[in-house]
C-alpha cells in the first residue's frame, strides 16, 4: 500500500469510526458469550470493535427466507470474522461484499468444474459456504453457536477460507508474512494432512473434526476454527501446526486462555 493510499484509507476509516457505532449493551453481551473472544486485552478489544464497525460498513448482510437481521446478529457474525484478522487488517476481506444468512442449514445445489475441467453437480446440506470473490453464506443457527460441538465455529471456518482464497483460490496455502517460510509451511501442513487423512481412513478417532481430511483447504479452515475455539487441542496434538498458525494469525489464543484462568 502506498503512503498516499494509506493516508486516504486512514482518513476514510476515521470518518466511519466517528459516525458509526455498536450499542454497548450488545457489544458487551457478545464479548462475554463467545469463547474465541475470551482473554483479550483492553487494547485488543478496542481494536476489535473498530474492525467490526469498519467490517459492517463495508459488507452487506442479507437475511434469506425472510430472516430479519438484527444488530446483535450482524455484530455476532462480524466479530467472529474479525477475530481472525485482529493482528492483520480488515483489508484482508476486501474484494467481495455480501454475507447471506439463512435461518438454519441450507441446501447447496450447483454445478462446478474441477481442476481437470470436468463438471460435477453438487447437492448438499451446509451450515456455511464461502465463494471465491463472492459471498459468504451462513446458517444463523450455526453462526450463533447453538448446538456447536467443542471446537466448531462455522463463521471462523468460512472466513478462514476467505483468507486462504486471497492466494490462488482455496488450497490451504494463504499469503504468508515476510517472517514465514513457504517451504516450512508446505512441509508441516502436507505431513500433518497426510497423517490426519491416514488416521481418518483407518477409522481411528481424531481430536479434530475428520472433515479436515476432505482437502488441504478444509484442513486449514478446520484447524483455524479449533485454533481459536479450543487452542490447547491444536497446541498439544499438532504443535508445529500451532506454531505456523501463531505466525500466520499473529495471535496466541492458548496464551489468552491462560489470562482468563489466571
Ligand atoms: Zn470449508
Amino acid at each position: 500500500m502506498t503512503f498516499l493510499f494509506r493516508r486516504i484509507e486512514n482518513w476514510r476509516r476515521n470518518r466511519i469510526l466517528k459516525r458509526e457505532t455498536i450499542s454497548d449493551a450488545i457489544w458487551l453481551k457478545i464479548l462475554k458469550q463467545l469463547k474465541s473472544l475470551q482473554g483479550l486485552t483492553k487494547e485488543e478489544t478496542t481494536r476489535l470493535r473498530q474492525f467490526v464497525i469498519l467490517f459492517l460498513h463495508d459488507k452487506t448482510i442479507f437475511g434469506a427466507h425472510d430472516l430479519e437481521i438484527t444488530e446483535e446478529m450482524s455484530v455476532t457474525i462480524a466479530v467472529q470474522a474479525c477475530i481472525l484478522i485482529l493482528e492483520l487488517d480488515v483489508a484482508h476481506y476486501d474484494g467481495w461484499e455480501e454475507i447471506i444468512v439463512y435461518p438454519g442449514k441450507f441446501i447447496l445445489d450447483y454445478d462446478y468444474a474441477d481442476e481437470f475441467g470436468v463438471v460435477h453437480h453438487a447437492h448438499k446440506i451446509a451450515s456455511g459456504e464461502a465463494w471465491l470473490a463472492g459471498p459468504v453464506i451462513l446458517s444463523w443457527q450455526d453462526a450463533a453457536g447453538v448446538d456447536a460441538k467443542y471446537g466448531d465455529n462455522v463463521v471462523i471456518h468460512e472466513f478462514a477460507h476467505k483468507l486462504d482464497m486471497r492466494h490462488q483460490g482455496a488450497n490451504g496455502f494463504p499469503i504468508l508474512h515476510a517472517n514465514m517460510s513457504t517451504q516450512v509451511w508446505h512441509d508441516i501442513f502436507s505431513k500433518a494432512y497426510a497423517g490426519f487423512c491416514a488416521r481418518v481412513n483407518r477409522g481411528q478417532k481424531t481430536t479434530i473434526d475428520p472433515y479436515a481430511s476432505k482437502s488441504p483447504a478444509e484442513f486449514f479452515a478446520v484447524f483455524s476454527e479449533v485454533f481459536f475455539e479450543a487452542p490447547l487441542v491444536v497446541k498439544h496434538d499438532f504443535p508445529k501446526i500451532y506454531e505456523q498458525l501463531v505466525l500466520f494469525y499473529r495471535q496466541n489464543p492458548a496464551e489468552r486462555l491462560g489470562r482468563v484462568s489466571a
